[in-house]
């Protein structure tokens, strides 16, 4: 058998599968030289869903005409020149193999200049490079591709119909618009303007490429940390989609795709939507170059992070920080843009659900809205108020508890008179929420504290529940818990956490571990998924009698979460009744 070293054109083509995957390949990589070359206005025009055609025009640097033959060669690049700049790399292209790639397996045609430097023009076909001919000096750059794919058959089969192949491209457009706002972009199809985007701000530019009713459910990301910056949007509850595809983050302006990454800013919506629901979010991340590695894959989507957990949690924080106002940002109800009507039925909707959790007003709302709806402006308005007054509201709910107006009924729900009216809280949901962030507080970096318990408890699992706990029990550590391992299957429990209750840790313990068993998969991660179970199953039960002063201070701990209005799963915690609703029941008002 002999081997050969393939010839450079069959190299070339060998090689183009990995950047020029499809038409909306070709926009990225024009786009991105345009963007490298400082353009401030860059136009592409695509026919047929770039099957036929894709032109890219800019008005940047351009290319000397002498220069020109040299940009079609594979690895020829002006971006980078030593080992050290690939390091800390500042441009969106640098492999040089882009225009290459394209030229095996198109028909291209560059026309280019300097500013006050001569034009130049180039054409490629079958593989041969014509001479650089003279041409008009444009200040800027214009690269057609014409017949893409003509010599590989195979791929050509596998692309999709022109419909799809350009909703692609408008895919690939929209990150860059997003990433550079203040770049003019047009894009043309089949004759049609697409979008005709001039600089704007990100918010406005959001409007332009998702939808103009995106503009009012931002909320502004704005968080640094070290040398890490974020900003950006994300969206409101009125932005969940049931799938992905409307995630948008920037990496020093270059558009990437990380799981980690994706899966820190949904840690951060976890209490607030259900799973299977995706928020809208556009942010931007600046790390200094020396901390990613972006020359992973051709694509240069796929990125490497020196700290990839370190970036994760600085994410997960400014969401954080950004979501923390999402009791003020109030569902644009007059509008039921996504197709839903008030309807109480309508719980599995995440719009509806938002009202759900609210108070008293929502059951009237929902009625009200089926019955009478030259009424429901009215309503709308008055729960709207309601609900910006809400944060607001928050701080004398806290200050009115006291224990001489805390009642448990059915030992089950705290009541409680209020200023405004009166309030009604859901125990176990109240201590499971104030446990589940406690236990993430932990797991994070606080460990909660542990008491020891008189009489070591051993306990003997199955062979597979016992490896899964000790899968966990690192985890379970940090809540509290102290476990030693002690002979086959069997721990010995010595310490529990101080919030549980004595008696009954060794039934606790195992129904943490069955919890986490059976919905590990819904959580983002494992630790969360501890967390959850934990508080689920260490959290005061429907059934248990509280004194004053316990359900006094777990209504004080409740407000001093992050999201005393719902509980982990989704499920409302506090009711409200106000001293208005009240009167008009019994007809005073
Ligand atoms: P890379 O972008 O990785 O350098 P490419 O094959 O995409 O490789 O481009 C090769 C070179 O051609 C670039 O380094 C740049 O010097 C030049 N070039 C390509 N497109 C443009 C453009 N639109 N404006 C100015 N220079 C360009
Ligand atoms: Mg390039």
């Amino acid at each position: 058998m002999e081997i050969r070293l393939l010839s450079e054109d069959l190299r070339n083509k060998i090689s183009a599968g990995e950047v020029v995957e499809r038409p909306a390949s070709v926009v990225k990589e024009l786009m991105e030289n345009s963007l490298d070359a400082e353009s401030t206005e860059i136009s592409i025009v695509v026919n047929g869903g770039g099957h036929n055609l894709i032109q890219v025009t800019d008005n940047g640097l351009g290319i000397e005409p002498d220069y020109l033959p040299a940009a079609f060669q594979r690895y020829s690049t002006s971006k980078i020149s030593r080992l050290d700049d690939l390091i800390s790399i500042q441009t969106l292209g640098f492999r040089g193999e882009a225009l290459a790639s394209i030229a095996s397996v198109s028909e291209v045609s560059v026309l280019s200049s300097t500013a006050g430097g001569e034009g130049g023009e180039l054409h490629i076909k079958q593989g041969d490079i014509s001479q650089v001919k003279p041409a008009p000096a444009l200040t800027g750059t214009q690269v057609t591709v014409k017949n893409l794919f003509y010599n590989t058959p195979a791929r050509k089969k596998f692309l999709k119909s022109p419909r799809i192949e350009f909703r692609k491209i408008v895919e690939v457009v929209r990150r860059y618009a997003l990433a550079y706002p203040e770049v003019s972009l047009k894009l043309i199809s089949d004759n049609r303007e697409i979008f005709n985007l001039h600089p704007e701000s990100l918010q406005e530019r959001i409007a332009a490429v998702m939808d103009p009713g995106y503009q009012d459910q931002l909320l502004p990301v704005n968080f640094s940390k070290g040398e890490y910056s974020i900003t950006g949007f994300a969206g409101n509850l009125n932005l969940l989609r049931n799938r992905p595809g409307e995630q948008y983050i920037f990496l020093n302006r270059r558009y990437i795709q990380n799981r980690l990454l994706n899966s820190g800013v949904y840690q951060a919506y976890r209490s607030i939507i259900k799973r299977g629901e995706y928020p809208y979010f556009v942010l931007n991340l600046v790390v200094p170059g020396s901390q990613v590695d972006v020359n992973v894959h051709p694509f240069k989507t796929e990125v490497r992070f020196k700290d990839e957990w370190r970036i994760f949690h600085v994410l997960k924080s400014s969401l954080e920080e950004a979501l923390s106002s999402i009791l003020d940002t109030i569902p644009d109800l007059e509008k039921p843009a996504f197709g839903v009507p008030f309807n109480f039925e309508n719980r599995g909707n995440s719009f509806v659900r938002d009202w759900n959790q609210l108070d008293e007003n929502q059951a009237k709302i929902s009625f009200e809205s089926q019955n009478k709806s030259e009424d429901r402006s009215k309503d709308l308005t008055r729960a709207k108020s309601y609900v910006s007054d809400l944060a607001a509201r928050r701080s004398s709910l806290d200050s009115g508890l006291s224990g001489d107006n805390i009642w448990q009924v059915h030992t089950k729900y705290i009541v409680s008179q209020i200023d405004s009216g009166l309030v009604i809280i859901d125990q176990h949901v109240a201590h499971e929420r104030v446990l589940f962030e406690e236990a993430l507080g932990a797991l994070d970096s606080k460990p909660l504290q542990a008491q020891t318990l008189l009489f070591p408890e051993v306990m003997e699992f199955a062979a597979d529940t016992f490896s899964v706990l000790l899968d966990v029990l690192p985890d379970l550590e940090k809540i509290g818990f102290r476990m030693r391992e002690f002979g086959k299957n069997t721990v010995m429990v010595e310490a529990i956490p101080a919030e549980m209750g004595w008696g009954n840790e060794k039934q606790i313990i195992r129904e943490i571990l069955d919890n986490y068993l059976e919905h590990r998969s819904q959580y983002t991660s494992g630790q969360e998924a501890v967390a959850a179970s934990f508080a689920c199953k260490a959290a005061v039960k429907a059934g248990d009698v509280l004194t004053k002063q316990e359900m006094q201070a777990l209504v004080n701990r409740l407000f001093g979460t992050k999201h005393p209005y719902y509980c982990p799963h989704g499920r409302p915690i506090i009711v409200q009744l106000s001293i208005e609703e009240l009167d008009r029941r019994f007809e005073r008002i």
